[in-house]
C-alpha cells in the first residue's frame, strides 16, 4: 500500500494487516499465552479478552488460491471462507489455541463443519446468533454467552470474573474510542489519512492485543495531529462511503482512491459498525450489557432481520456528518443479504438523491481494470 503517512505506529498497522501471523501474535505466544480466532463482528471478543486469550479475527490475506478447500464448499458458496479454510488447510492457522464461531450465514456454517471434521483445534465452538434485534434475542444471546464463559473456563482452566469482564469491556471501549477519534480526523477537508490507511489501522485492531494496539493507535493520532495540513489529502474529486460486509484489504480502498474518490467513511465489518457505540460500561450486569451491545445497541448489518430502517438512519446520518457525495455499497458474490439490503439502499438514496453504484467482488482484490472503470463511471456521473 502507497502512503504518504510519516508514522511508526502506522508501519506497525500495515505489517499487521498484511499478513496473518504478524510480530504481536508471535510475541503473545512466546509469552505462553492463547489466541482465540472467530469470524464475525457478532462475536463478543471480550469474553475471550477476559479470559486472558487474544481475540483474532479470520481473514484470507495473502491467499491466492482455493485449490484445497474448493472440494469442501458448493458453488455457491462465497469466497471469503473459501480462502480462508484454504490457509487453514495450508497450515497457516495453526497458531490458534480456539476458534469460535456464530452462526452469522450458512458460508460460515460450512466453514466450522468442514474445521471440526478436518483439523484439530483444541476449542471449537458454534453459537446461536438471533436473527432479530429484540429484548427476547438479547436474553438468547446473554445465555449463549454464558454458555461459552463456562466452556472457556473449562477448558482453558481460568475464571472469567465479572472484574475482569469490566476491565476487558473498559480496554475495548478504549479501542473503540480511539478509533473514532481517527474517523473524525476524516471529516476535515483534508483529511490526513485516507480509507485504505484507515482500513489497514481497523484491521491490525482485530490480530493484536488491545494493550499493545490503544497506545499504538494513540501515537498515529499524534503523529497525524501534528503533520496535518502537510500530508492532507487534497486532490481528490469526492467523498466516498463504502458499505457492505467482510472488507479487509486496503489494496480494494486504494484502486477506488487512485481513481480520485476519497472514502471518508463507511458501514463494513471492519469499520464503524465495530466501534461506534461502546458496550455500557456501568451495567449491573457485565454479561447483559455484552447481550445488550452485540444485538441491539451496535449498528447492525442485514444479518439482522427487521432493522434496516435504523441501519438506513445511521448510513444517512454518516453521509451528513462526513458529507459524503456518493456510497459505493460492496457486496460479496453469492451473499444474499447484502444482495437485498443493497437494492434498499439504491431505492432509499435514489430517495434523497445521494449516488449509489453497486459493485460485486470476489474476496481477493481480482479484475482491478473493471473497478477502475466501474469507479471512474461512477464518478463522471457525479459530475466530478
Ligand atoms: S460475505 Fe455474506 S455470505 Fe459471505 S461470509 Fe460474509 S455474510 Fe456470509
Amino acid at each position: 500500500m502507497e502512503t504518504a503517512i510519516r508514522s511508526k505506529a502506522f508501519e506497525t498497522f500495515a505489517e499487521v494487516a498484511g499478513a496473518i501471523m504478524n510480530p504481536a501474535v508471535r510475541e503473545w505466544r512466546a509469552q505462553g499465552k492463547q489466541v482465540v480466532g472467530y469470524f464475525c463482528s457478532h462475536m463478543p471478543t471480550e469474553l475471550l479478552m477476559a479470559a486472558g486469550l487474544l481475540p483474532y479475527r479470520m481473514r484470507g490475506t495473502g491467499s491466492d488460491g482455493t485449490e484445497l478447500s474448493d472440494a469442501f464448499f458448493s458453488s455457491i458458496n462465497c469466497s471469503f471462507p473459501r480462502h480462508t479454510f484454504n490457509l487453514a488447510l495450508k497450515g497457516e492457522y495453526d497458531f490458534l489455541d480456539g476458534l469460535v464461531c456464530v452462526s452469522s450465514c450458512d458460508h460460515i456454517r460450512r466453514v466450522y463443519d468442514n474445521w471440526k471434521q478436518n483439523l484439530n483445534t483444541p476449542f471449537l465452538k458454534i453459537m446461536s446468533l438471533p436473527k432479530k434485534v429484540g429484548d427476547p434475542q438479547v436474553d438468547w444471546y446473554l445465555e449463549e454467552i454464558n454458555i461459552l464463559r463456562t466452556e472457556l473456563e473449562q477448558h482453558f482452566n481460568v475464571q472469567i470474573s465479572d472484574q475482569r469482564l469490566r476491565d476487558a469491556i473498559k480496554l475495548r471501549n478504549e479501542t473503540r474510542r480511539l478509533q473514532r477519534q481517527l474517523y473524525a480526523l476524516r471529516k476535515e477537508k483534508h483529511p490526513p489519512i485516507n480509507g485504505a490507511e484507515t482500513l489497514a489501522v481497523m484491521v491490525a485492531g482485530s490480530a493484536m492485543p488491545a494493550e499493545q494496539y490503544n497506545p499504538l493507535l494513540h501515537s498515529l493520532l499524534e503523529d497525524l495531529q501534528q503533520a496535518n495540513g502537510n500530508t492532507g489529502k487534497t486532490d481528490y474529486r469526492a467523498r466516498l462511503m463504502i458499505v457492505g460486509s467482510e472488507l479487509d484489504d486496503p489494496d480494494y480502498v486504494e484502486v477506488i482512491e487512485q481513481q480520485g474518490g476519497l472514502v471518508v467513511t463507511d458501514s463494513i465489518c471492519y469499520g464503524t459498525r465495530t466501534m461506534w457505540v461502546d458496550v455500557d460500561e456501568q451495567a449491573a450486569d457485565p454479561v447483559e450489557a455484552l447481550a445488550r451491545y452485540y444485538i441491539q445497541e451496535r449498528p447492525s448489518c442485514p444479518r439482522m432481520n427487521g432493522d434496516q430502517p435504523r441501519r438506513q438512519k445511521f448510513l444517512q446520518d454518516m453521509i451528513r456528518e462526513f458529507e459524503v457525495d456518493g456510497v459505493i455499497g460492496e457486496r460479496m458474490l453469492f451473499c444474499d443479504f447484502w444482495c437485498a439490503e443493497h437494492y434498499m439502499n439504491k431505492m432509499d438514496l435514489k430517495e434523497v438523491g445521494v449516488p449509489f453504484l453497486q459493485l460485486d467482488r470476489e474476496y481477493i482484490t481480482s479484475g482491478k481494470g473493471q473497478l477502475m472503470t466501474r469507479i471512474q463511471a461512477f464518478l463522471e456521473t457525479m459530475g466530478k
